[in-house]
């Protein structure tokens, strides 16, 4: 019985992908028809990229400076560099949230896409790499149907034509969502939230999430990784969230 809902389930998901992709023949932003990509050239350059961003977490400064930040310099992070494609400001921020909280799945591949000049120009140097999306407790996941940060680094690797992997880490604790915490309880809140689920491959690993903020979620899973091998572990985020 179990076996023929989840391929009912299968079936709608397909079918409902179907019909999205067949909408997609206008950008999603401008609905201007006749556009080669999900997100015509034009909004495309309306998403800004973050400014002065820190080299080793990415966060947004108000000058440009080559050093990292304060916060890198005292307490260095355990990935080696993140990136964000894009800031977190109107109108990506009602997309995530029209892909996370509005069930509009096909919005992953148009973010995908629109990201990767960002992620290609971030990971040039890195060879071989392996996306990894940020996992989600199997009960949240259960709950929404998906997981946006695996449905991104899924689209991301066919776009960049990259490897991709689920199965090497897993979300062990439920934590409560990060919103509205400040840096050392996020920290907290996600502390040994992460397991390694198979052996690491040989290869730099590239943690993909929609969103970061203070960064404290991925830190937690690429300090999990490193401590189970992994010798590089970087960060690629759609869009970059700043605390206030
Ligand atoms: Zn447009
Ligand atoms: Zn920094």
């Amino acid at each position: 019985m179990e076996d023929i809902i989840s391929r009912a389930k299968k079936l709608s998901t397909f079918l409902r992908e179907k019909v999205n992709g067949l909408q997609l023949k206008h950008c999603l932003l401008c609905l201007e028809t006749g556009c080669a990509t999900h997100i015509c050239s034009a909004c495309a350059a309306d998403l800004t990229a973050p400014k002065h961003p820190c080299p080793r977490c990415g966060i947004s400064r108000v000058a440009p400076d080559t050093a990292p930040c304060g916060r890198c310099l005292r307490q260095p992070p355990y990935f080696d560099v993140s990136t964000s494609a894009f800031d977190y400001s109107f109108p990506l921020n009602q997309v995530i949230g029209q892909l996370k909280y509005g069930d509009k799945r096909y919005w992953a591949r148009a973010l995908a896409q629109a990201a990767l000049p960002a992620f290609e120009q971030a990971c040039a140097h890195i060879s071989a790499p392996v996306l990894v999306p940020v996992p989600m407790h199997k009960s949240k996941q259960r709950k929404r149907g998906f997981n946006q940060a695996e449905l991104l680094a899924r689209s991301l690797a066919r776009y960049a034509d990259v490897a991709f992997s689920n199965k090497l880490c897993k979300r062990i604790k439920a934590s409560p969502p990060q919103t509205g915490l400040n840096r050392k309880n996020r920290r907290s809140n996600v502390k040994n939230g992460f397991a390694v689920s198979s052996k690491l491959p040989q290869q730099p690993l590239i943690i993909i999430d929609d969103v970061v903020t203070t960064g404290s979620t991925v830190d937690e899973l690429a300090r999990t990784l490193k401590q189970a091998g992994a010798l590089e572990v970087y960060i690629f985020s759609i869009a970059r969230r700043s605390m206030n």
